[in-house]
């Protein structure tokens, strides 16, 4: 099973891995899905984080949390009102 993980910026179009050499494309919500064990501690190392399971913010670290609508993000990017000047919140 493919591990799913992003990066905190919404610019993420994807990845080369520098350990295997493959490469894996975000997709439409930023994410990118990971299938080598060895490359998701590669991306760990390089920022990634690791998003287990959609919506489950308590998984991270942190979130961002749009403050005009209150909306609980996991990248500063509100997907309710659109908003990319989310507040960081560290857990
Ligand atoms: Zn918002």
């Amino acid at each position: 099973m493919a591990t799913k993980m992003f990066f905190s910026s919404q610019n993420c179009k994807g990845a080369t891995s520098g350990v295997t050499g493959r490469e894996y494309n975000a997709d439409s919500k930023g994410f990118i899905h990971v299938e080598d064990s060895r490359d998701v501690k590669a991306f760990k190392d390089g920022g990634y984080v690791i998003a287990s399971g959609v919506g489950s913010l308590a998984a991270t670290r942190q979130h961002f949390l749009c403050e005009p609508c209150s909306w609980d993000a996991v990248i500063n990017s509100c997907p309710k009102c659109g908003s990319q000047d989310l507040a960081r919140v560290d857990k």
